[in-house]
């Protein structure tokens, strides 16, 4: 049997008394397009850092291609994650950032691959500018070629078109239906239901840390829109 990309088994986080991801199951299979959404403050962002390790559980285990991520540390090089953290050096020029997590993931034909980056993000101009000067849009571009120049086989995205001008949205969209295409998995969190509907396959609705909707899918924004109105209001 094929392991899942994602397993989460009875995750949970609560910081204090607050409990921002009730105890939660969640199985993501290899190639699936699973779109987050839900309101402010429900959930969303937790729930992509815990799978990616970056926030500890308060209870609960998370499995990447069937090994559990605490005890097996080389399956972070699997994840590609991107957050409203940018995880930039503000020291470090464009360039610099990519040599420096090409190293970290000991990348091979790292030139080829920074190259590649950046002009994939058409971020060439910039290249050598320290990020401390980059608007938001330039730090989102840089923070999306970090996220994927390893090439990761699951793609955890928390608002990743955010900030970004038509003309990179656009090259973002044809980049993420490339990846799909090429069967990576993706957890994608974001508020722009038009630019997600198309992608989904499966979209999940978190609400006060629990996913009250888990369903394929195959329909538009608006009607994406409808379904998450339609459940909000049963929950109220
Ligand atoms: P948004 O759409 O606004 O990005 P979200 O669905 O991503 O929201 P989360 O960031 O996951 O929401 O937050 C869930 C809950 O956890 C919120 O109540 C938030 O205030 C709380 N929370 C998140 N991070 C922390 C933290 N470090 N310390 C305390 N509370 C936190």
């Amino acid at each position: 049997m094929v392991a899942a990309a994602i397993d989460l088994q009875k995750i949970s986080k609560n910081f204090g008394s607050l409990v921002a991801l009730h105890p939660t199951e969640l199985t993501v299979s290899k190639g699936e397009y699973v779109l987050v959404i839900g309101a402010n403050g429900a959930g969303k962002t937790t729930l992509l850092r815990l799978v990616a390790g970056v926030s500890r559980p308060s209870g609960g285990r998370v499995f990447i291609c069937g090994k559990n991520l605490r005890t097996n540390a080389e399956n972070r090089a699997k994840i590609g994650l991107l957050t409203h953290h940018s995880m930039l050096y503000e020291d470090l020029t464009a360039e610099e950032n990519l040599r420096f997590y090409s190293q970290l993931y000991c990348i091979k034909e790292k030139d080829l691959k920074i190259e590649h980056s950046l002009e994939l993000m058409d971020l060439n101009r910039w290249r050598h500018r320290k990020v401390s000067g980059f608007s938001r849009g330039m730090r989102q571009r840089l923070s999306i070629a970090r996220a994927i120049i390893h090439n990761p086989s699951v793609l955890l995205l928390d608002e990743p078109y955010s900030g970004l001008d038509p003309t990179t949205r656009e090259t973002l969209q044809k980049l993420l239906l490339e990846l799909k295409t090429h069967g990576h998995t993706f957890l994608m969190a974001t508020h722009r239901l038009e630019d997600a509907a198309p992608l989904a396959d499966r979209v999940i609705v978190i609400e006060t840390g629990q996913i009250i909707v888990d369903e394929p899918w195959q329909g538009s924004a608006s009607e994406l829109a409808k379904l998450f109105e339609s459940r909000k209001e049963r929950t109220l």
